[in-house]
């Protein structure tokens, strides 16, 4: 799992009609009804192709299911087979609905999978091997998101069948990347093919359902998710004594305040005589070590900055008075 559109969109594992966990029968090894069998080779095949992250091929999955999509009735105009680079393509289906004026539903999920060698996995077992073991499937991908991927096709494929015109477009994407940073997957497609991808709501992996001795227990949903930070800090050696980065002399006097931001913010400063002035952070310019700093404000005789505060976004100052 990662990110990219993660911040803003809502992470949830629907489990829809084809291998549902809550349908009425719930699975039985052996005993596949024909939508269920649907769902189970497809699943297959998307384990069975080596679509780790970086040794394998993502096009392959992509081309598998774009046949697919093809074999469950979708016209050719609405299936999008391309990316950045050959081996790491995506693919993207529509299933026409009524033209309610209703944007897209999208279902999003990902065909690369996480690296996986096979000493690392049980003699008996092989990571691009499809297995079916007490009631549990093995194979690299099973949880992360091929089978979620199997699902949202094997969807396409019973929509179909029934006739079902959705009230609006549904989009499946199925993308590559997603381990390792959603670049050439969900970004690609936003900034290449933004058509092809303009929805309302987007489900995405990250909740999942769980059965306990055949019953359905829970379904859960995620909202969010971590994203990562990078930090770039300068080594000193123990005993050092640090690091300057601001000289302080009678010049531009002490330090009133010190506060982080982005470049979206604004700031607020309030002089000791009740100037003030607020300024996008974005215009100050960026000083390198160990400067007395920039100038952002010409004080009157005797004034001197007294606070410094972050504008949230409703106007308001954040911590304007702290010392
Ligand atoms: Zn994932």
């Amino acid at each position: 799992m990662s990110r990219a559109l993660r911040p803003a969109l809502p992470a949830v594992l629907l489990v829809l009609g084809a291998g549902s966990l809550f349908a009425q029968s719930v699975y039985t090894p052996g005993q596949l009804k024909p939508h269920q069998q649907v769902a189970h080779d497809i699943y297959k095949e998307l384990i069975e192709i080596k679509s780790g992250v970086t040794t394998g091929n993502v096009t392959t999955a992509a081309m598998a299911m774009a046949k697919r999509f093809k074999d469950a009735g979708i016209p050719e105009a609405d299936i999008f087979v391309g990316g950045a680079r050959p081996e790491k393509f995506n693919v993207v289906a529509r299933i026409r609905g009524r033209n309610s004026g209703r944007k897209p539903l999208i279902l999003l999920a990902h065909l690369d999978v996480v690296e996986a060698i096979k000493s690392d996995w049980s003699d008996d077992l092989d990571p691009f091997v499809f297995t079916e073991r007490d009631g549990y499937y093995y194979g690299r991908g099973t949880a992360d998101d091929k089978a979620m991927a199997s699902i949202f096709v094997a969807n396409a494929f019973r929509l179909k069948q029934e006739g079902y015109v959705p009230d609006r477009d549904i989009i499946i994407a199925l993308t590559t990347d997603e381990e390792s940073g959603a670049f050439n997957g969900v970004a690609w497609l936003l900034e290449n093919h933004p058509e092809l991808v303009d929805g309302d709501l987007v489900i995405n992996e990250g909740g999942g359902g769980t059965l306990r001795n055949g019953k359905p227990l829970f379904n859960s949903v995620q909202a969010t998710e971590k994203i990562t930070t990078n930090l770039t800090l300068r080594v000193t050696n123990r005993g050092g004594k640090g690091v300057i980065n601001l000289k302080v002399t009678a010049k531009n006097g002490p330090v009133v305040n010190v506060r982080r931001v982005a470049d979206e913010d604004e700031i607020m400063l309030v002089t000791a005589k009740g100037q003030m002035i607020r300024l996008p952070v974005k215009d100050v310019r960026i000083i390198g070590r160990a400067t007395q700093g920039v100038r952002l404000i010409d004080l009157h005789k005797g004034d001197k900055v007294a606070a410094l505060g972050r504008v949230d976004e409703n106007g308001n100052g954040n911590g304007a008075g702290e010392k």
